[in-house]
């Protein structure tokens, strides 16, 4: 899995995740899974789909 440093954006490949950023040792709560960034492209569904009732 690849963690991402939400302050520096430094890109680690590990199994867990690292206890500290190895560029800018922020804490461990910064370095979130790459998978859980939010991608926009759902959104247009549901407004399609509520639109359509009125
Ligand atoms: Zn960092």
């Amino acid at each position: 899995m690849i963690y991402v440093c939400t302050k520096c954006g430094y890109r680690v490949e590990a199994d867990k995740q690292p206890d500290l950023c190895a560029m800018c040792y922020a804490a461990k709560h910064h370095m979130i899974p790459e998978k859980e960034q939010p991608k926009e492209q759902g959104e247009a569904k549901d407004k399609a789909q509520s639109g359509s009732l009125a």
